[in-house]
């Protein structure tokens, strides 16, 4: 059982790319660490710092508190998993789970103990004797997570280990795969560009941005709490609708185009900070499923109401997605577009009509809100977001 430890890591490529900058993360004995961010933010080389694959340039990486920014990959005590997972297709299953145990000289009784441990702990003994040819893209990749298994690491590091199995795969290994970290307590960090995969699976997340850590907390409190535009928008599916808006001078509405909004007196005392933006323009967030059908909401919104123009419904099921419009300025920043969330309704309505903003919200499927109608929305007034307009920090206290 190991602790990691990083401490300011940072690495310059030869080239004088930044990849990663005075990251800070403790993991502790058994924690699942998620790394997550869009392309090129610095998640892959994080990952490879920390199994010796790439040099530190700046910064203090410590296991168990020892300082290992020297030791070579084998000798860190680490297993790694990737996306590819290259196993050896002559051998069996049995002999692709053993073979590092066999490198290393462990007798065959053993090795066979390990490796049966192992398939068993991974629903994989039917298909010991069998060749990788002969699995499935799941099986396979269970095969590779026993290799690392048997090598009994002090830690675990994944990168995107789940992107070539198709979305129902995915889901089904990412359970398997948290469910098998814990039972085994080994501290993993698990590298992924997808935010869902990182919400279910790690005890904590950290997003990263342009090689910058933004914020590393448990999913939940990512989500209710993020700390500026960045995480808010790469947090959530759908992403958080982002609008410039301006707070009343009394502080009890905000108005975004042409519409206002009541707040509630619980968003002052949630938000003190709120109360220096008065009478100043400022960035609102309302998360998709924060907006009802008003028609259907059994709750008196007390003037928390957003009307819009709807141009899509999607029926899920067991919700509708509610594509509107409305006569509001939406954010659209690099925070936004880097966290991947201007999507192709957007950026075709922006290209349109530049003064029109675009959101989503997420109702009741047994609303009867049609394409091309007018949408009347109840807003949950106490679970609105607020970003100050040019740092783009989260407005608390
Ligand atoms: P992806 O999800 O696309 O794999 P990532 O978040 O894992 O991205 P990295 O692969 O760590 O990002 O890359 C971070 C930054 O460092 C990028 O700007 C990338 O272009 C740059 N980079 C990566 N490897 C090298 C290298 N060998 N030399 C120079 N720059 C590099």
């Amino acid at each position: 059982m190991t602790t990691v430890d990083l401490d300011k890591l940072t690495k310059v490529y030869p080239n004088g790319t930044t990849a990663v900058s005075e990251l800070d993360l403790e993991v502790a004995e058994g924690e699942f660490m998620v790394l997550v961010g869009p392309s090129g933010c610095g998640k892959t080389t994080a990952l490879r710092m920390i199994a010796g694959l790439e040099e530190i340039t700046a910064g203090e990486l410590r296991m168990g508190g020892r300082v290992v920014n020297d030791l070579s990959p084998k000798e860190r005590d680490i297993a790694m998993i990737f996306q590819n997972y290259a196993l050896y297709p002559h051998m069996s299953v049995a002999s692709n789970i053993g073979f590092a145990l066999k490198l290393r000289k462990i007798p065959k009784d053993k090795r066979a103990e390990d490796v049966g441990a192992a398939a068993r702990i991974l629903g994989l003994i039917e298909q010991l004797e069998r060749k990788p040819g002969q699995l499935s893209g799941g099986q396979r990749q269970r095969v590779a997570m026993g290799r690392a298994i048997v090598r009994e690491p002090a830690v675990f590091l994944m990168d995107e280990p789940l992107s070539n199995l198709d979305a129902k795969l995915r889901v089904q290994m990412r359970a398997e795969i948290a469910h098998v970290q814990r039972r085994l307590g080994v501290a993993t960090f698990y590298v992924t560009h997808d935010q869902v995969e990182a919400m279910t699976m790690g005890d904590r997340v950290a997003v990263l941005r342009s090689g910058r850590l933004q914020q590393c907390d448990r999913p939940q409190t990512l989500y209710d709490s993020p700390v500026n535009v960045f995480v808010a928008s790469f947090i959530g599916s759908p992403a958080m609708n982002l609008y410039e808006a301006t707070l009343a001078p009394d502080g009890r509405t905000v108005k975004l185009g042409s519409q206002t909004i009541a707040l509630p007196a619980a968003v002052d005392e949630r938000l003190p900070g709120l109360r220096r933006y008065r009478d100043r323009t400022l960035l609102l967030g309302i998360r998709p499923e924060h907006l009802t059908d008003a028609a259907l909401d059994p709750e008196d919104r007390e003037g928390a109401y957003l009307s819009g123009d709807i141009r899509l419904v999607e029926a899920l099921g067991s919700e509708l997605m509610v594509h509107f419009r409305l006569d509001a300025v939406r954010v659209h920043t690099d925070d936004t577009a880097a966290a991947g969330e201007d999507d192709d309704l957007a950026a075709e309505a922006s290209a349109e009509v530049s003064s029109y903003a675009d959101g989503v919200a997420r109702v009741d499927s047994r609303s009867d809100m049609t394409h091309s109608g007018h949408g009347r929305f109840g807003v949950m007034a106490d679970r609105l977001h607020f970003f100050d307009a040019s740092s783009h920090e989260a407005i608390r206290d």
